[in-house]
């Protein structure tokens, strides 16, 4: 089972992600864990992202996509699936990983998108802060994720849908109701998934799968 997913800030992304890929026994690749891993440690990484993290700013391309292909050479060889959470965020970034991961056999059968609006998305980053002390979970910084989130990561949905992946997925519920219909939605697809000769059919299986759990995103132009 490989998994992206393509999520607001405040979402569930770490939380819906952990359990997709315990529930799977797959590696949970999450580029904001990486990088906020990186500046714990003051790396020389570390150093050179903080301050993008600091401001909600994406960090260079470059950066993000060596770890991913890094960390889908590692999932490879541990057998093969993958989440991935975090990337890719723009149209350019999701052109450059689905090169990543078409070079290594590896592309995503689902892009699995958490739905939720920017009021409940703003009101569980500000709870999140009182809790632990991500740098950017300010109100100031928390608006301006949320802004680049709409303005250059929501356009790319259109690009899974019209692969026949996207799947969509109502996250204003509590977090163990979404991942339930997370579990159920992809242990849904694994007999396809599972059956090569049935990878033609995938994306009107899929598709359909989305819509019926009433949940279809926004369909802005189709890039590339
Ligand atoms: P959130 O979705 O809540 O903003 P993440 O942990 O996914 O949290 O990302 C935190 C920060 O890490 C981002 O604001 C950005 O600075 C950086 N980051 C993570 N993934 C990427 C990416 N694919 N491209 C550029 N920057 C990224």
């Amino acid at each position: 089972m490989r998994v992206l997913m393509i999520a607001p800030p405040g979402a569930g992304k770490g939380t819906q992600g952990a359990l997709i890929a315990a529930h799977f026994n797959i590696p949970h690749i999450a580029t904001g864990e990486l990088l906020r891993d990186h500046v714990a440690r003051r790396t020389a990484l570390g150093q050179a992202v903080q301050a993008y993290l600091d401001r909600g700013e994406l960090v260079p391309d470059q950066i993000v996509l060596d770890m991913t292909r890094e960390a889908i050479i590692a999932a490879k060889a541990a057998g093969g699936g993958y989440v991935l959470d975090g990337i890719p965020r723009t149209m350019a970034q999701a052109r450059a990983a689905y090169e990543i991961a078409s070079e290594l056999g590896m592309t995503a059968d689902v892009a699995l998108h958490l739905q939720a609006d920017d009021a409940e998305l703003t009101r569980r980053l500000l709870a999140r802060a009182a809790l632990e002390h991500r740098s950017d979970d300010t109100a100031q910084v928390i608006a301006q994720r949320l802004a680049l989130y709409h303005e250059v990561t929501a356009p790319i949905l259109a690009w899974y849908r019209d692969r026949g992946i996207l799947v969509c997925v109502d996250a204003m519920r509590a977090a163990p109701d979404v991942g339930r219909e997370i579990l159920a939605a992809l242990e849904a697809m694994r007999p396809v998934l599972d059956h090569p000769s049935a990878q033609e059919r995938l994306p009107l299986d899929l598709t359909g799968l989305g819509e019926a759990f009433g949940a279809t995103g926004p369909a802005t132009g189709t890039p590339g």
